[in-house]
Formats: structure tokens, sequence, C-alpha cells
């Protein structure tokens, strides 16, 4: 009988995209991937320490894991297994703890998945971590949408940050590689490719390129695709990016680009690169050069001396910009930051009712944006997810849209008019959907 391995990720998308890959490696040693509960030999977990509480879910984890196995072999992989391994190695039950440079590495450094008394630890300190390890995922199984790895690392010092203490600096995959990664997607049949990194604006620093570079060779890919920036620093959103996105249909109209604060006293704090004006201006040139442009923004609210004014500062920014949806963290205190030790911690009831506000603010933006999408033709690249009666998709500017299910509609693109919007969706009617797929054909 094949050995079988099962797979628990937390965290980011590139995280998913790096759990997909080691997946590869296991698939190609003979094993058989099953879900969680299915009592696999082996259980690989790749962790993140942007969570909360990371500690308690990765002992939770593999808790379920040997209930599910008691004999599992338990390997943790990830951002937290490069922070903390120790802490990890002794969580009853962990076999090996790999580091972020050893992920991809499990057969060269596991010989045969016995269960030892004692746990072993392989991690490269993050200051010589300097290989780049490609990774590529889809977020179903329908061959429509997948992320691909193009960059690792980050070389600022956002004060609240931990990453760069657990991916190490900023590494880019050689422009051959991406673009060799990218068509052999395409062959596979998908669509949509989100381009994933941890600092994605910064590719090319080190191996003489650039992203605005990387991006015109990969839209002279010939095929039927589109490509998605997953997350741009809007002090690497030059002019170049915004002209390119403008005037090319492979470019998706979306750019998510994190602010974090709308205080300029806060980014100061945060050791971002911009201020508030410099966000602003940068937001506008995009919002005017491109046509009905989908803006997501990330903001943290909380940071230690976030005073109310400053948060009303946020709130009130944020009301002024073009943006279509926000993601809202809480401020959480992560050891080894700058941040930890500031002054002015904002107690946690306070913080959850700011975030309560901005998420109420996301959500009439994004229904504004999402109104002014009606009577517009746009192309959408439907999913196979959906009700038995409906299909779903992203267009190009990131809204969701949904129409009446039509199976020929699954990954193409779809040119159709918005006619309404429900709870969460842009609607379009299912016959002028299908007429204009029609017509786009003749
Ligand atoms: S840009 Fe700042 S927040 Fe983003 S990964 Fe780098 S240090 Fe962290």
């Amino acid at each position: 009988m094949k050995s079988t391995v099962a797979f628990h990720t937390l965290g980011c998308k590139l995280n998913y995209s790096e759990t997909s890959t080691i997946g590869q490696q296991f698939t190609q040693n003979g094993y058989d991937i099953v879900q969680f509960n299915d009592g696999a030999n082996v259980y690989v977990i790749n962790t993140c320490t942007v969570t909360d509480n990371a500690d308690k879910e990765c002992r939770q984890i593999i808790r379920r894991a040997l209930r599910k196995n008691p004999e599992a072999y338990i390997i943790v992989t990830g951002c937290y297994a490069q922070l903390k391994p120790d802490d990890i190695a002794h969580i009853e039950g962990v076999d090996a703890v790999l580091g972020s440079n050893e992920k991809f590495k499990i057969f060269g450094l596991l010989e045969n998945f016995t269960k030892q008394k004692l746990s072993c630890i392989h991690v490269t300190p993050t200051e010589e971590m300097d290989e780049v390890f490609s990774a590529s995922s889809s977020e179903q199984d329908d061959r429509t949408r997948a992320f691909l790895k193009i960059q690792d690392g980050c070389d600022y010092k956002c004060s609240f940050c931990t990453i760069p203490l657990a991916r190490g600096k900023s590494r880019s995959l050689d422009v051959e590689s991406v673009l060799n990664n990218f068509k052999q997607l395409i062959d596979n049949g998908y669509k949509e490719i989100i381009l994933t990194g941890v600092n994605v604006g910064d590719y090319g620093k080190a191996i003489g390129s650039d992203f605005y570079s990387l991006l015109k060779a990969i839209i002279e890919i010939p095929g039927d695709f589109r490509v998605r920036i997953s997350s741009i620093e809007p002090n690497l959103l030059t002019d170049e990016v915004i002209s390119l996105t403008a005037n090319s249909e492979k470019l998706c109209k979306h750019f998510h680009i994190p602010l974090q604060s709308g205080s300029s006293k806060i980014l100061k704090l945060m050791q971002r690169r911009y201020n508030t004006d410099d966000y602003k201006k940068v937001v506008e040139k995009a919002h005017s050069k491109i046509d009905d442009l989908g803006i997501g923004i990330d903001v943290i609210v909380g940071f230690p001396g976030e005073t109310e004014e400053d948060f009303l500062d946020t709130y009130n920014f944020l009301k002024e910009l073009p943006f279509s949806y926000l993601h809202v963290f809480t401020y959480s205190e992560r050891a080894n930051t700058k941040a930890i030790s500031m002054e002015g911690s904002v107690d946690i009831v306070e913080r959850k009712r700011r975030n309560n506000m901005l998420r109420v603010l996301s959500e009439k933006k994004r229904n504004l944006f999402y109104h002014s999408m009606v009577g517009k033709e746009l192309s959408v690249l439907f999913e196979k997810e959906g009700k038995d009666d409906e299909i779903k998709g992203f267009a190009s500017n990131y809204i969701r849209v949904k129409t009446g299910y039509n199976p020929d509609l699954i990954n193409t693109f779809t040119n159709v008019t918005i006619s309404e919007v429900d709870d969460s969706h842009c609607v379009t009617d299912s016959n002028v959907c299908n007429s204009q797929m029609k017509s786009s054909v003749e």
C-alpha cells in the first residue's frame, strides 16, 4: 500500500503555493496526498507567524493529526518554525522542525520518516538564507486561477512585521524561470495567474531586473490569459506599471496597495516608506488612468500610539479615497519587533471597535463600487464554484460576478453586462451572458 501524506497550511497565499509544491514532491516520491482527517502516515504543517496564537494553533493541529494517526510522522515548517524552532521541537509528537529554507528539502533532510524519541531541527539562520524556491498552486482544483511565486523575503523594516525575520532578505526567482513556470501554468489550462511573493513590487533587485520589465515580458507570452498582482507596496507602484496596466488587456485592472495607516505620524512609527500624501497621489493617479480600477487596501488598527484622533485621520483619509474594499487587521504584539516596545498600547476592546468601524466603511465602499458597475460590460472569468443553479467568477477589477449555471462558461473569459447587485455579487442576466459569449465567438 502506498504511503500517505496530509497537509495543513496557515497564513498567506504564498504559504499555500509553497505547500502545493511540497505536495508535488511527495507525489513524485510515491506518496498519495489525502485529507487531513484521513489518518495519514506523514503530516506536514506549514505555519505562519502573522497568525495570533501561532503556538496554540500549532499545538492544536498536531494533536488533531495524532488523534487521526498516533503513529504519524509530524513535520512542522514555515515562518513560525523558522522563528521558534526550539519551542516547536518541544511540543509532544513533533518529529521534525524545518525552517523556511528547508521546507523544500524534506526528502534530502529526512531519511525515512521514522519516529524518534527526540525531534530533529533543520533551520538555516535567517541572515544566511539566499535561495529562492519556485512555487505555484491553484485556488481550487478547477484550473481557473493559479498563484505563481516570483519573489521571497523583504528588505523593508516595518516595525510591526516579523516576515523579514522569518523569510529573510528580498530575493527574486530569475526571469527565465518565472517565464517558464508561467508558460507551464498556461499550458496546464490556467487562465488567470496571480503573481505572489512577500514584496512583489521589489522583484528583480540584485538580479538586474525589475517588476515592470517582468510584467512586460509576461504579457508578451502568447495565449488567452490575464495576470493579477497579488499586492504591491505604494512606493513600488510606478508610473510605468500603472501605464502598462492601463494599456494591456492582459493585466487585471486591480491593485491591492497596503496603506496600514492614514496618519502620517503612525506611518512613521510603522517605518513605512511613504506618507499619506504620497499614498494618495499614487492611488489617484492609478484611478484616473485606469477605467473601473478595483483598489484593495490593507489597514492596521490599534498600532501603539494610535490615538482616537489618529484613527479618525485614517478613517477620514480612507473615506475620501476611491477604493473598492479593505482588509482590516487588528494590531497584535509580536515578539522581536520594534513595535512591541513602543509606548501607547491601545486597549484591546478599542482595537476591536476601530476594526469594526473600518469594516463597515469597507462594506459601504464595496457596495458603491459594485453598484457603479451596473450597466457596464466586463470580462469575467467564471469558475466551477457556485451553487447548482448558478456560476461565479471574478472580473478583471476583482468584483465577484454571478449568473445562472452554464457549464460552457467555466474557465472562459466572457463579456457580460452587469444588471444588478445582490448581497455579495454583481449579477448578470444569463441570457445576456450567453449571447455575448456567442457574439464574441462569431
Ligand atoms: S513591506 Fe513591511 S509589512 Fe510587508 S513584508 Fe516587508 S517588512 Fe513586512
